[in-house]
C-alpha cells in the first residue's frame, strides 16, 4: 500500500501546475491537481489568450486604415464587439477543454474545488481530504487596487475582457504590461483612451528609449497619456464615473480600469498554519529548486512573484517535476528571460536594459536604429520602429535586445536564443540580414550612439 493518496498534489490548474502535473504524470507519478476556477488559469482564462485574441482584433483598425495607400477602397469598417466576446468566449472555452483533456491523457486526476492545506502532505477539497508526498502550490495571482475612495467601482482586466459593451470612453490607471495593453485593444476598436500613470513614463523596467518612443506611438494614435498623476477618488455619475486627481483634474468616462499590478494567490490557502514562509506581499518564499521552507512543498508561478510570466511558470513547474520523479535535477536559469508586450505598436525585449547594462558593466556599446518601416511609406502611417543594441564593451557580448515596432515578439524570441548563448556583437555583424526586413536592422547596426559610456547609474 503507497503511503499516500497520491506522489504529488498541485493546487492550481493553470500554466505552471498543468505542465508540472503532466509532466510528472508522463514519469509515472500518481498526480492530482485542484482548481476551484476553470482549467487553464489566468494566461488561458483571462489573461494572455483572450487579450492577445482582442489585440488581433484591434489591429484590423489599423489595416483598414493602411489598405488605402496600397490601393483598396474599403468601406467604412463597422465593429460587433459582442461578436468578438463571444467568439473570443468560444474558443477559451475549447482551449480549457483541451487543457482538461491533456491532464486525463497524463493520468492527472483533476479535482474541482478549492484546495486548504491542512498538514504538508494533505490538502482537504470540499470537505474530502487527499495526501501526497510532495505538494505543488501553482495557485496563481489575482489583480489588486489601491485604496482609493471610490475604488469600488472600477473594473480589472478580468471584467475588461467581458464587457457586455464597448465603452465610447475609458480611464485606465496603471502604467504597466495591462495598462498599455489594454489603451491599444480599446483605442483601436475607437474607444476614447485616457491612460493616468503616476510615474514620468509608462513600463517601468523597460528600456527608457523605448518607454519614451512607446509613449510618443501611443499618444500619436490619440490616447491621452498624464504622466505623474494620482488619483485622489473615483465617483459615480449618472452615465458612467468621473476620476479626480490629487491635484483636482476630473476625467469622465464610461469605465475606470485598473490595472495597477497582481498579488500572489496565497490567502486561506492554510500557508501559514502549516509553516510555509511567505513574503510581505503572500508570495511563497522558494529556492532555487522551487522548494519551499518546508522540504516536501513546492511553488511555482505567479504565486512565487518571481517573474510572472506564462512561459516561466511552464519551465519553473516542468524542472520540479523533473528533479522530483525523472532523477534529472533541474533548476530554472531566471536570466534573459525575454518578454512581450502586445502594445500598439508591441515591444519585445531581452536581457538588460542600457541603463542596467551601465549599472552592473560599466562601460557598455549601445546601438540604436529608428526607421519608418517599409510598409508605412505607402500606407502614410508615421510611426517609427525602434530598435536597440546594448553591447559590454569589453568583451563585445551583447547584453540586451529591445524593440518597439510591428512584429517584435516575433523577432525578439529569435534573438533570445542568440543572447542565451552568449552571442558577440562581432556575430551579429557577421550575420546574413533578410531583406526586405525590419528584423534585418538588428544585424546591420554600425554605428555607436554617441552617449557617454561612463554615465552614472541612474
Ligand atoms: P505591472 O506591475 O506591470 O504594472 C503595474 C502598474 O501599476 C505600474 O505602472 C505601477 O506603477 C502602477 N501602480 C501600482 N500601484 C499603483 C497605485 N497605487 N496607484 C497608481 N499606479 C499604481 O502590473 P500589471 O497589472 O500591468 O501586470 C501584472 C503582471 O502580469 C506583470 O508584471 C506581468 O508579469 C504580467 N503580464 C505580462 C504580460 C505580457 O507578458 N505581455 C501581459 C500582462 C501581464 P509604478 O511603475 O510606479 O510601480
Amino acid at each position: 500500500m503507497p503511503r499516500y493518496d497520491f506522489d504529488m498534489f498541485t493546487i492550481g490548474a493553470g500554466s505552471g501546475g498543468v505542465a508540472s502535473s503532466r509532466r510528472a504524470g508522463s514519469y509515472g507519478a500518481r498526480v492530482a491537481v485542484c482548481e476551484e476556477s476553470r482549467v487553464g488559469g489566468t494566461c488561458v482564462i483571462r489573461g494572455c489568450v483572450p487579450k492577445k485574441l482582442l489585440v488581433y482584433g484591434a489591429q484590423f483598425a489599423d489595416a483598414f486604415a493602411d489598405a488605402a495607400g496600397f490601393g483598396w477602397t474599403v468601406p467604412v469598417p463597422s465593429f460587433d464587439w459582442p461578436a468578438l466576446i463571444d467568439a473570443k468566449d468560444r474558443e477559451i472555452e475549447r482551449l480549457s477543454q483541451i487543457y482538461r483533456n491533456m491532464l486525463k491523457n497524463s493520468s492527472v486526476e483533476l479535482i474541482e474545488g478549492r484546495g486548504l492545506l491542512v498538514d504538508p502532505h494533505t490538502v482537504e477539497v470540499n470537505g474530502r481530504t487527499y495526501t501526497a508526498d510532495k505538494i505543488l502550490i501553482a495557485a496563481g495571482s489575482h489583480p489588486t487596487v489601491p485604496d482609493v475612495p471610490g475604488i469600488q467601482h472600477v473594473i480589472s482586466s478580468n471584467e475588461a475582457l467581458d464587457l457586455a459593451e464597448l465603452p465610447r470612453r475609458i480611464v485606465i490607471v496603471g502604467g504597466g504590461y495591462i495598462a498599455v495593453e489594454f489603451a491599444g485593444i480599446f483605442n483601436g476598436f475607437g474607444a476614447e483612451v485616457v491612460e493616468l500613470i503616476r510615474r514620468e513614463e509608462l513600463l517601468y523596467g523597460f528600456d527608457n528609449d523605448i518607454r519614451i518612443a512607446l509613449a510618443q506611438e501611443m499618444r500619436g494614435r490619440g490616447i491621452e497619456i498624464h504622466a505623474r498623476t494620482q488619483v485622489a477618488r473615483i465617483e459615480k455619475r449618472d452615465h458612467g464615473y468621473s476620476v479626480y486627481t490629487a491635484i483636482g483634474q476630473e476625467f469622465s468616462a464610461e469605465v475606470v480600469m485598473y490595472a495597477t499590478g497582481r498579488k500572489p494567490n496565497t490567502k486561506g490557502l492554510g500557508l501559514p498554519e502549516i509553516g510555509v514562509k511567505t513574503a510581505d506581499n503572500g508570495a511563497v518564499v522558494v529556492d532555487e529548486w522551487s522548494c519551499s521552507n518546508v522540504s516536501n512543498i513546492y511553488a511555482v508561478g505567479d504565486v512565487t512573484d518571481r517573474i510572472n510570466l506564462t512561459p516561466v511558470a511552464i519551465t519553473e513547474g516542468r524542472a520540479v517535476a523533473e528533479t522530483l520523479f525523472n532523477n534529472n535535477p533541474i533548476k530554472m536559469d531566471h536570466a534573459n528571460v525575454p518578454s512581450a508586450v502586445f502594445s500598439q505598436p508591441p515591444i519585445g525585449a531581452v536581457g538588460l536594459t542600457e541603463e542596467q547594462a551601465r549599472r552592473q558593466f560599466g562601460e557598455i556599446d549601445v546601438y540604436c536604429a529608428r526607421f519608418k518601416p517599409m510598409k508605412n511609406t505607402l500606407s502614410g502611417r508615421e510611426e517609427r520602429t525602434v530598435m536597440k543594441l546594448v553591447v559590454d564593451a569589453r568583451s563585445d557580448r551583447v547584453l540586451g535586445c529591445h524593440m518597439l515596432g510591428p512584429d517584435a515578439p516575433e523577432i525578439l524570441q529569435g534573438l533570445a536564443i542568440a543572447v542565451k548563448c552568449g552571442v558577440s556583437k562581432r556575430m551579429f555583424d557577421e550575420t546574413v540580414g533578410i531583406h526586405p526586413s525590419a528584423a534585418e536592422e538588428f544585424v546591420t547596426m554600425r554605428e555607436k550612439t554617441v552617449r557617454p559610456t561612463k554615465l552614472a547609474a541612474e
